[in-house]
């Protein structure tokens, strides 16, 4: 789009150009699988016009990638021999799960809450033991994760997947989640085995419209460049209050959140995160970035000029 003539994309068009068998107009999906599926075609579509050599180098990556993916190292520890498993993983979207003991729907989180719970160690035991290999068998266990490298944009789902033991179905949890406007995530040198402090600020959240996730609707907030709330809702697009984004009506929940990485810093105060620097514009993807091909096109057809001052 930054690239493009064309500022505008009709949904229906996009869903026709993703040629997905599984996601048909009208029927209710899952917005997070849709996202993903969108963004492995977009990685195959590139790769399959020879646009990204097959080899898994960093430099080689889908330019969705190197929008949207970061990189993670699953850490698994045996709590009987201390053996470690480091299992490095790519992901394009960060789900955060609520604290387990909150079966009180009232209790509410903010989205920096989520990731530092998420963050903390989880342990294996009973039917999910650790499969050790020193001990040759199932042992207590630890499990966490560390971000290795931190995605350029961050997505975030929250997981509100219940089970209702009263009734044996699932059901939506319910807690509000209030969107941080900047949060922090810690990203770990495993060369020089230090943390350092990525700040993101956020730009869009989609909502889910319901009590129940096999059903609902979604409608998206997002923010323009002068930070003001555009609310896209079907055909109806108009600006909304601040507040009104902060205080959602019950049934409608922040399902994921879109941010922005916008700096790297050694240490931020707690107090400073929602006042950091104003978020600079959105880098995109720069020209040099993205595949040669399409930076031959853009560079025929634009001229190389920069992009969206070329046209209004
Ligand atoms: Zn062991």
């Amino acid at each position: 789009m930054h690239y493009s003539r064309h500022h505008v994309l009709v949904p229906p068009s996009v869903l026709s150009a993703s040629n997905s068998a599984m996601f048909v107009a009208g029927e209710q999906q899952d917005i997070s699988e849709y996202l993903g599926y969108l963004l492995n075609s977009l990685s195959e579509a590139e790769k399959a016009k020879g646009c990204v050599p097959a080899c898994d180098d960093q430099l080689n990556l889908t330019i969705a990638d190197k929008s949207f993916s970061g990189q993670l190292t699953n850490i698994y520890k045996c709590l009987v021999c201390s053996h470690e498993s480091r299992i490095p993983n790519k992901f394009r979207e960060l789900q955060l799960a609520f604290p387990e003991c909150t079966g009180n729907p009232k209790i509410n989180f903010t989205v920096q809450n989520l990731i530092e719970h998420n963050s903390l160690p989880e342990i294996l035991d009973g039917d999910n033991k650790y499969a050790c290999p020193t001990c040759a068998t199932y042992c207590k266990g630890e499990h966490h994760m560390r971000i290795t490298q931190g995605p350029r944009n961050l997505i975030i789902t929250i997981k509100r997947f219940g089970y209702d033991r009263a009734t044996h179905q699932p059901t939506k949890l319910m807690h509000k989640v209030y969107h941080n406007n900047s949060i922090s995530l810690e990203q770990y040198d495993n060369a020089m085995q230090q943390f350092t402090i990525l700040l993101y600020r956020l730009y869009a959240i989609v909502i889910h419209v319901g009590n129940s996730l096999d059903s609902g609707h979604y409608y998206v907030l997002a923010r323009d460049a002068e930070h003001r709330w555009i609310k896209f809702n079907d055909s109806e697009v108009s600006y909304v209050k601040s507040s009104e984004v902060r205080h959602l009506r019950s049934q409608n929940s922040a399902h994921m959140l879109l941010y922005a990485l916008n700096d790297e810093v050694d240490m931020v105060a707690e107090e400073d995160k929602e006042n950091a620097a104003p978020m600079s514009h959105m880098a995109p993807l720069t020209l040099e970035e993205l595949p040669a091909k399409l930076r031959k096109f853009l560079k025929r057809n634009l001229g190389n000029e920069p992009p969206n001052q070329t046209t209004q």
